[in-house]
């Protein structure tokens, strides 16, 4: 190997040090996706805690991820079956909007977070696990939360039931006017 191959390798990390294959994921994922909308059953459900909705207008809604990142992690999406963001109505966008601004006030209260990610991956190519419903995550964060703990204790930080956090978060969304 070469001198600057070695330094090349050592600036970017090969595929077996990483072991983070995103253009993979969209197959495994597809497997594991149900022929049928999570978000469209959600948004018309009467099993509200089933499907793990803390609110829910004719617009919108807000659910906790099924596959959290972190306790407290909540999707706010259109109740709409779309993908695309530039397809919300102006009235959607401004409600999930105030939805996210409500959740980040929540998660604040509720888990005494230091910090949050608020962010959207639209399409495939950009990560979405499910491209055709679009949705805003919002990942409560700890310092440490991700490095730390894996490394010393091979432990996700996730220790929280789900059901744990729907009955936190869906008491302070209940307090919320429709
Ligand atoms: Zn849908």
């Amino acid at each position: 190997m070469s001198k600057s191959s070695r330094l090349l390798n050592d600036i970017w990390p090969q595929e077996r040090d990483v072991f983070v294959r995103p253009d993979r994921l969209k197959y495994v994922r597809r497997a594991a996706i149900p022929k049928t909308c999570v978000f469209c059953e959600a948004a018309s459900t009467t099993q509200k805690k089933s499907k793990l909705v803390v609110y829910r207008s004719d617009a919108a809604m807000v659910v906790l991820n099924k596959y959290p990142y972190n306790n407290g992690h909540l999707l706010v999406l259109p109740t709409r079956h779309i993908g695309e963001l530039e397809e919300l109505s102006v009235d959607e966008f401004a409600e999930i909007s105030l939805l996210v601004k409500e959740s980040v006030r929540i998660l604040k209260k509720v888990y005494t977070c230091k910090g949050l990610n608020v962010g959207l991956n639209l399409g495939a190519a950009a990560g979405a696990g499910i491209p055709d419903h679009m949705h805003y995550h919002v990942v409560p964060r700890w310092f440490g939360d991700t490095n730390f703990f894996p490394l010393i204790a091979e432990t996700k930080l996730v220790v929280e039931s789900l059901s744990t956090t729907y009955k936190k978060l869906s008491n302070e969304f209940k307090k919320l006017k429709k």
